[in-house]
């Protein structure tokens, strides 16, 4: 079994336990609601259950971290669009997703 597995199976524990137990959203109905959050497009409830995951889940708290810094330099980008971009940031950016992303 390799760590990828294990760390695939946890995840799943830990979906299970916060469906049954909490009633929460698992990490992947997290990624589901990142957009959303980030624009403001949630419901008041639908924000509430996407923060207490955040307070418990340190995985989505990277999640969400690397997704903001995304997110913000897209904007930085498109906002200087004349401006040629540096080549090192795509690949360093598409890397720090796909770390914290584990399916
Ligand atoms: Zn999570």
């Amino acid at each position: 079994m390799t760590n990828q597995h294990r760390t695939g199976i946890r995840r799943w524990l830990k979906g299970l336990f916060l469906k049954r137990v909490h009633r929460m959203i698992t990490c992947k109905e997290f990624e589901a609601f990142v957009l959303g959050y980030l624009d403001g497009e949630l419901s008041n409830r639908q924000r509430s259950v996407f923060e207490w995951h955040l307070r418990i889940c340190r995985e989505c708290r990277d999640y969400l971290a690397a997704y903001r810094r995304t997110v913000e330099l897209g904007r930085a980008v498109v906002s200087s669009s004349k401006e040629p971009v540096a080549e090192d940031v795509p690949e360093d950016l598409i890397k720090a997703i796909l770390d914290t992303r584990e399916y």
